[in-house]
């Protein structure tokens, strides 16, 4: 039973005046809870001026920020065949549309090749807002292409990962991605070829359970959200109380499985000092 219940207080409008829409414009900081003018958000490379928040951002802008112009985006011709035909709230092919509509791609996934600062690259990136980020054939297949780009020209390989995990509409064929990733991964290990992973809000399941722990340097944004399962899954199963800001970058760092917290405008200049040592050790070695 609901005790109290807020009113619709929708305010007609004054004899035809129109109301001025506001809204966004401003955006409230989920990190401070303050309100920021959207555009010196924008200008502040997404991460809140007042407290450092890092906002989301799609792999379009995540590739601009890292490559030099001129970069190419490659690889963008697959997409998902919906191999059960599966159908949960909505079915699954609506699902695709709608999120090819709204983000402009084929799927969660962009790979570019291109050059940060002086180092030639292979970057791939996943896009959070087509379906969270998840994880099926198609990424599976666009990271392993990526990979084998790697491979033919010895370029190090990166990959920026924000996902809620597995795709569940694609059932075990998702879940092969895991497999399919790791293996083609340690080809690229066995070749002595860099691979960087960069863990972005969030970071979770079989992302995390696969490439995104995998680099030689595993390093994320602050506050990212990095785990398996959730914490009210881990609560619930080992009936503890999980202690303050588990699963979040700082945390991660703190117990190992991370090798540096790298904020968002130092980014490129960490990755172009990172490769150039990488490298140097790979060519003496
Ligand atoms: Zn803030």
């Amino acid at each position: 039973m609901t005790w109290f219940k807020r009113e619709d207080n929708d305010l007609p409008p004054i004899d035809g005046r129109k109301s001025v829409r506001t809204e966004g414009l401003w955006i409230k900081c989920p990190g401070c809870q303050q309100a920021i003018f959207k555009a010196d958000l924008e200008a502040n490379l997404n991460v809140c001026p007042k407290c450092g928040h890092h906002f989301k951002i799609g792999a379009r802008a995540r590739i601009d920020l890292l490559l030099e112009p001129g970069y190419q985006l490659v690889d963008l011709e697959l997409r998902s065949t919906d191999p059960l035909d599966f159908t949960d709230l909505k079915r699954y092919k609506h699902r695709l549309t709608e999120a090819r509509k709204k983000t402009g791609l084929n799927d969660a996934i962009l790979n570019a090749t291109g050059h940060l600062g002086p180092h030639a690259v292979v970057l791939s990136v996943m896009e959070y807002g087509f379906i969270g980020g998840s994880m099926g054939a198609v990424v599976g297949e666009t990271i392993a292409r990526a990979v084998d780009r790697s491979l033919a020209t010895r370029d190090p390989l990166i990959i920026v990962a924000a996902s809620g995990g597995a795709r569940m509409m694609e059932g075990i064929v998702s879940l092969l991605q895991l497999a399919k990733i790791s293996a083609a991964l340690a080809r690229l290990d066995d070749a002595k070829i860099p691979y960087i992973s960069l863990m972005t809000d969030p970071t979770t399941g079989g992302v995390t359970a696969s490439f995104a722990m995998l680099g030689d340097l595993n390093i994320a944004e602050p506050g990212a959200l990095i785990g398996f399962a959730g914490p009210r899954v881990i609560e619930q199963t080992t009936r503890q109380k999980l202690p303050e800001g588990f699963q979040r970058s700082e945390f991660l760092l703190e117990h190992g499985f991370l090798d540096a917290i790298v904020a968002r405008k130092d980014l490129k200049p960490y990755l172009v000092q990172a490769l150039s040592w990488m490298q140097v050790t790979q060519k003496a070695g």
